[in-house]
C-alpha cells in the first residue's frame, strides 16, 4: 500500500472520483449502501490465530499487499413503511489513529440528498467506533430529530459498561479509542436508545437480530419484502471469512463465538440465496454466498446502473 495515497484526504464535490453510494430494491424496501470511506489496517488483524505463512499466501492469492490494506466501511440507509432507517453511522472523526479516508458519511448522505432530519430510526449492529462515530461528529446530533429512535441490543450497551479486550488483537491505540467512543455514544444518546434482547422489527420487513460473537450485542439486520431478502451482516463477515471462516479477526471480542456465528450465517445465506451486504466487504458489497468445499465463496452481484 502506498502511504501517500492512504494519507491523501478524499476530495469532495463533483470531481470526487470514488463511488460513494449504490441503490438496491428489496421488494418494496429501498436500500442505499453508502461508503464511509476506507480504513487502512494491518493484515495480521485478518486472522491473528492463523499461521503467518497461510495469511501471507491468502493475501498473495488475493493480490493484496502483505502488511496493510484498505478495508471498506459501508453504511446502509433503508426506507420502509414511511420510516427512514440508518444502519450504523461510520467512523466520524479520525480518533488520531491515522484513518484519514474514513468518516465521509455525513457529506455523502448530503450529496445523496438525504437530510439527517429525515432519519426516523438508527439501528446499530454494535458500538465499535467505526459504526457509531458518525453520530458523534460535531453538529450531527443537532440535525437529528429529537424523537429519533436508536435500536441496539441491550447486551451491547451492557458490554460497554465494562468491556473485555482480553481476546482481541488490535493495533495500539484502538482499545482506548473504542472504549471512549462507545462511552461517549452511550452517554450522549442514552435517552434515545431503544433496547432489544434478541430480535426487534424496526419497520415493515426490517428486523434486527442479535448474533453475539464479534461483541456480545452484535446484531445483523434482515430485510424481507415479497420474495426478496437481503441481510446486512455488520461485522459478522469479513472478506477473508469466506475462504477462512475460522480465522479470528482482531476486532472480535469473543473470536470463537464470532467464527461460529459467521459459519452459521454464511451457511444460512448460501441455502436461501439471499443477498448479503456487510460493513467491511468491498463497496458496494452486494453479493451472494455459495458453499465451496468446507468453506464459502462470495459471489458479487452484477452492478445495475
Ligand atoms: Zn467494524
Amino acid at each position: 500500500m502506498s502511504l501517500d495515497i492512504a494519507s491523501t484526504p478524499v476530495r469532495s464535490g463533483p470531481d470526487e472520483l470514488v463511488p460513494s453510494r449504490y441503490a438496491v430494491k428489496v421488494g418494496e424496501i429501498d436500500v442505499l449502501i453508502i461508503s464511509d470511506g476506507v480504513l487502512p489496517l494491518p493484515t495480521k488483524m485478518l486472522g491473528h490465530n492463523a499461521d503467518s505463512a497461510a495469511r501471507a499466501a491468502w493475501l498473495k492469492e488475493m493480490f493484496l499487499p502483505p502488511d496493510a490494506f484498505d478495508w471498506s466501511l459501508n453504511v446502509v440507509l433503508v426506507r420502509s413503511g414511511g420510516q427512514t432507517i440508518l444502519i450504523d453511522a461510520g467512523l466520524g472523526l479520525d480518533p488520531d489513529l491515522n484513518l484519514p479516508r474514513a468518516g465521509q458519511l455525513v457529506k455523502r448522505l448530503a450529496s445523496a440528498g438525504v437530510d439527517l432530519a429525515s432519519v426516523t430510526d438508527v439501528v446499530l449492529t454494535h458500538m465499535h467506533m467505526d459504526h457509531v462515530g458518525g453520530l458523534l461528529v460535531e453538529g450531527v446530533k443537532d440535525q437529528l430529530r429529537p424523537d429519533l429512535r436508536i435500536h441496539v441490543a441491550a447486551a451491547e450497551v451492557k458490554f460497554w459498561e465494562a468491556p473485555d479486550f482480553t481476546q482481541v488483537d488490535m493495533p495500539q491505540g484502538f482499545p482506548d479509542a473504542l472504549r471512549s467512543a462507545a462511552t461517549r455514544f452511550a452517554s450522549e444518546y442514552r435517552s434515545q436508545l431503544r433496547l432489544f434482547d434478541e430480535e426487534h422489527e424496526v419497520a415493515p420487513g426490517v428486523v434486527v437480530r442479535r448474533t453475539g460473537g464479534h461483541t456480545p450485542g452484535h446484531s445483523v439486520v434482515r430485510l424481507a419484502s415479497g420474495n426478496d431478502r437481503l441481510t446486512f451482516a455488520g461485522d459478522a463477515v469479513f472478506t477473508v471469512g469466506f475462504d477462512h471462516p475460522d480465522w479470528h479477526n482482531g476486532f472480535e471480542h469473543d473470536p470463537e463465538e464470532a467464527a461460529r456465528v459467521r459459519v452459521r450465517l454464511l451457511t444460512e445465506l448460501a441455502a436461501t440465496g439471499e443477498q448479503l451486504v456487510a460493513t467491511h466487504l468491498p463497496f458496494p458489497s452486494v453479493g451472494r454466498v455459495a458453499v465451496d468445499g468446507d468453506a464459502f465463496r462470495w459471489v458479487p452481484a452484477y452492478w445495475d446502473y
